[in-house]
């Protein structure tokens, strides 16, 4: 497998020192930025793989350099915010970044999480235009309107086979609840983040309702949700 090349963003040279550093003992190549100006030239003229791109920059806003390359790229981009920016973390999921990691992380984490990133950068390259989803024992027949766990239909109301549906096509990927709601029920009021996490728990009790069964759906609170890829 090739490296992949990751667009390191980050103004604080402790941190990305700490990133670079990790990269390098783990088989990818990066280059770095210390602003989002640079960040959007570095983007656009090496075309990186991954972006981590740091939320705080000295000129422009992190979400911006998001909007910016997403007006020509999907390729991924993990935000990394402290702690106090959890709007901003949502503003940034919203303009289209893939993940986030909080700071402090650890070096496992950023690990994990550009893992991921990975697996997405692979379905990105290889798209499966099948209708069947499978994800450990769970299998989405999108033309038939069927979700199977195991050998056993789960029997899902039409808004629950939609979240699941949503969640599934973008298996990896953080979606906040405003993206949930806007697709989901084409609109995105309070009351709809409150049904949400109603119709949320009821789906993910009838996909993890046996023990020991695997975590599909993982929650960001305050965020959104994730459909995990298990396999
Ligand atoms: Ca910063």
């Amino acid at each position: 497998m090739t490296k992949n090349l990751v667009l390191v963003v980050e103004d604080d040279s402790s941190v990305r020192n700490l990133i670079t550093t990790t990269l390098k003992t783990n088989d990818y190549k990066y280059i770095t930025a210390e602003n989002g100006m640079s960040a959007i030239a570095a983007a656009a003229t090496h075309n990186p793989d991954i972006i981590l791109l740091d939320l705080g920059l000295p000129d422009i806003d992190g979400v911006q350099v998001i909007e910016r390359v997403r007006t020509w790229s999907e390729m991924p981009i993990v935000v990394i915010s402290a702690r106090s920016e959890d709007n901003d973390k949502i503003a940034a999921l919203d303009a289209g970044a893939d993940d986030y990691i909080t700071k402090p992380f650890s070096v496992a984490e950023l690990l994990a999480r550009l893992r991921v990133m990975r697996r997405r950068l692979n379905a990105v390259a290889n798209p499966d235009r099948s209708a069947v989803f499978v994800n450990g024992n769970l299998r989405i027949d999108f033309s038939a309107s069927c979700a199977y766990l195991g050998d056993s239909e789960l029997h899902l109301t039409p808004i629950e086979f939609k979240l699941l549906c949503l969640l599934a096509k973008n298996v990896g990927k953080v979606l906040t609840h405003t993206y949930i709601t806007q697709n989901v029920w084409g609109s995105s009021w309070d009351n709809d983040v409150a049904s949400l996490r109603v119709y949320m728990a009821t789906l993910r009790k009838k996909l993890e309702n046996e023990q020991g069964a695997q975590e599909y759906i993982q929650t960001h609170v305050g965020i959104g949700y994730r459909m995990v890829k298990v396999d």
